[in-house]
């Protein structure tokens, strides 16, 4: 998996302050969207065993106190993008228990994989659906447009 962004103190995306991780690699192509530079999987750089390591280091550093983890992009549940999201969030869920994890996807969470499901099922939060643009109000919170649904999971 590549990733584009590594925010470890971040108050913009999701409750609290949180630490976010956006991923490379999108085949949704939503008219509008914010972040076509993420769509192919091979743009950003790679995400390595040390990134994993300082996010795990982030959530659990008791200076600045974070809620949770949120990982948008990209798509974290781009299939290319599945194993080393799943070793992230179960890695969190055994070693940071009481931090919780959003996850932004084009998908719906109706239609998705098994291999995409076992993904969801370690997270709290899931906001799904593609970008429409003629549904974009910038009064939504924590998604672009009104479709798109937050899903509380846990
Ligand atoms: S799902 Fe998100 S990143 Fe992918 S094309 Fe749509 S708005 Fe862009």
């Amino acid at each position: 998996m590549n990733y584009h962004q590594y925010y470890p103190v971040d108050v913009v995306n999701g409750p609290g302050t949180r630490c976010t991780l956006f991923v490379a690699g999108c085949v949704h192509q939503c008219r509008g969207c914010y972040n076509k530079s993420t769509w192919s999987l091979t743009s950003g750089k790679p995400f390595t065993q040390e990134v994993e390591d300082q996010i795990i280091a982030d959530l659990q550093d008791t200076r600045i106190k974070r809620q949770g983890l949120s990982l948008s992009g990209g798509d974290p549940l781009h299939p290319q993008n599945l194993s080393a999201i799943l070793k992230l969030v179960k890695r969190v869920k055994t070693q940071c228990p009481e931090k919780d994890i959003w996850v932004w996807t084009g998908y719906l969470l109706a239609d998705l994989t098994p291999e995409q499901q076992e993904v969801v099922s370690y997270i709290n939060v899931l906001i799904d659906g593609k970008f429409v643009q003629e549904l974009y109000d910038p009064a939504l919170l924590w998604r672009g447009s009104s479709n798109q649904v937050i899903h509380k999971l846990k």
